[in-house]
């Protein structure tokens, strides 16, 4: 396969003002393929300094320059633009986040023609922004709401979707008429820098997309408490969503958080056993468990669990591990050396309290799997709830069959976490579909399916999984500010 073009115009600097340039410091950090060990490229290494200019620069191009005076159908305009060049450059955005972060090709196709869909509605939302006349008792007065755009937005994103969570954070910016400063993962931040190279291509003005990259306790902590920045997306752990909150504090700036889970993914015994069995194994194991909705605490019925569990085992067996850029591969690396370490000490934890491993359980290193870091995907049994294994989020490929009894029972394990952004459901009785999928404290639920997204569907968590919608309409009000206006008549 081609090495990308992005790949070669070294070097790659910040975005800022619509111009690229290294960071103040000169200092730059390396990405490497962690399929492979393969050095492929250095970019800069923001930090405060940079984030100041770049917040500057935002603010400039939110309150002068042609920007505020973009009409709604102008930013359509742009928005379909970047859709159009997002998908001329499909597979180049898609082999870079493969050899980024190591997700498979068929996976990482399939992420950019969703991207390119999700960049046109919010196209269409860019029409739809819409106040209320109300009628006010007072006869003499008129009144109504007018939306604004929230000002200066700053994103912080992870690695496990670069430019899927690039995206989604640029496309309600651009409908609403807000700007934005970019900061993305220290591990996979190369997708970002190209969307960037198109936004200008596009005609998106200068400072209204920037994008910072650099490391998160430099140039995200920055970020997060920069008195310039009206509203912060923050998408990552729980963890660092508690130091962003923190950060954010002292501002009191608008806050939107998209952090992990631990999600439940309950079958029944009168559910479509084959199928959820197949879909249950993609659920934990889809990205080599690196998915924040993951489905790693499988509740199944007890009077099929042992069955259940050895039919998703083979399906998990089944999924071919390898470098994601060979279009047969199932499952690609983990992202680091520092993630492979995290999901071997949960195994070894799992199985020092007494938890086996159906499939799976320890490193992957056959052959050219070695020089990556390759987890496969591992079936625990004899887990219980309590154990950290189970409790906590591992963004690894390892999942818990978890016997059960009763519809109350499971509900209330299900229930027992800190977290709460997806669960699924499985069964073939409708009543108890709708019965406990209100009971389940969760942003999202799946009944008989698991994972479905689509960008009129709001998304995003609740308890410690953050706070705030993305997709939808509930995405665009995350960015707009209701004015109430007054007009006396006489
Ligand atoms: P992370 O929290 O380690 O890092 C996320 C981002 O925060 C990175 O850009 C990092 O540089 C930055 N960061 C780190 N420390 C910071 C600090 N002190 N101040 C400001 N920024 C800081 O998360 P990760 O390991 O990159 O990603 C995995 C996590 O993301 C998982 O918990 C996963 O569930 C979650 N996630 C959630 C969603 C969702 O929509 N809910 C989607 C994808 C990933």
């Amino acid at each position: 396969m081609a090495r990308p073009a992005f790949l070669t115009g070294q070097p790659h600097g910040l975005l800022i003002g619509g111009q690229w340039a290294p960071a103040l410091s000169g200092e730059t950090i390396s990405s490497h393929n962690p399929a492979t060990g393969e050095h492929l490229a250095d970019f800069a290494r923001g930090a405060a300094g940079d984030i100041d200019r770049a917040v500057a620069a935002a603010r400039a191009a939110f309150e002068s320059g042609p920007w505020p005076r973009f009409s709604p159908s102008e930013r359509q305009a742009l928005l379909l633009r970047l859709a159009d060049l997002v998908a001329r450059e499909a597979e180049q955005f898609a082999t870079l986040d493969t050899l980024d972060m190591g997700s498979p090709i068929r996976h990482t196709r399939g992420s950019v023609a969703m991207l390119t869909d999700l960049l046109r509605y919010y196209a269409g939302m860019a029409r739809g922004i819409e106040g209320l006349t109300a009628a006010p008792s007072m006869p003499d007065m008129f009144a109504c709401t007018v939306k604004e755009p929230v000002g200066v937005c700053g994103a912080i994103i992870p690695w496990n979707g670069p430019l899927w969570a690039s995206v989604l954070k640029l496309g309600p910016v651009l409908a609403t008429g807000c700007t934005l400063v970019l900061k993305p993962a220290e591990d996979a931040s190369l997708a970002p820098l190209l969307l960037g190279q198109l936004a200008l291509e596009a005609g998106v003005p200068a400072g209204v997309f920037n994008v910072v990259t650099g490391l998160g306790a430099e140039a995200g902590a920055a970020l997060a408490a920069h008195p310039g920045v009206d509203k912060l997306a923050f998408t990552g752990s729980d963890a660092t969503g508690r130091a962003i909150m923190a950060a954010a504090a002292g501002t009191l700036k608008r806050l939107s958080l998209e952090l992990g889970g631990k999600s439940p993914n309950i079958v029944f015994a009168d559910a479509d056993l084959a199928k959820a069995a197949q879909m249950a194994a993609i659920a934990a194991f889809a990205n080599s468990g690196q998915i924040c909705s993951a489905g790693t605490r499988l509740f199944v019925e007890r009077s099929v669990a042992s069955d259940f569990a050895a039919e998703v085992a083979r399906h998990a067996s089944a999924l071919k591990l390898g470098n994601g850029l060979d279009p047969e591969i199932d499952l690609g690396p983990l992202v680091s050396a520092r993630q492979l370490a995290r999901v071997s000490g949960y195994m070894d934890e799992a199985r020092a309290e007494g938890a086996g491993a159906v499939c799976g359980g320890a490193r992957a290193e056959e052959g050219d799997l070695a020089k990556g870091f390759f987890f496969p995907p591992t079936v625990l049994s004899g887990a219980t709830d309590q154990m950290r294994a189970v409790r906590e989020e591992i963004f690894g490929p390892i999942l818990a069959v978890l016997p059960f009894d009763h519809e109350d029972e499971v509900i209330q394990r299900a229930n027992a976490t800190p977290f709460g952004l997806g669960a699924g459901l499985w069964t073939g009785n409708v009543g108890r579909a709708h019965r406990l999928a209100r009971r389940l404290r969760a942003g999202s639920v799946w009944v008989n399916c698991y994972n479905a997204i689509d960008p009129a569907m709001p998304s995003g968590g609740i308890k410690a999984s953050g706070q705030g919608r993305e997709y939808g309409k509930a995405h665009l009000e995350e960015h707009l500010e209701t004015k109430s206006l007054w007009i006396a008549t006489d």
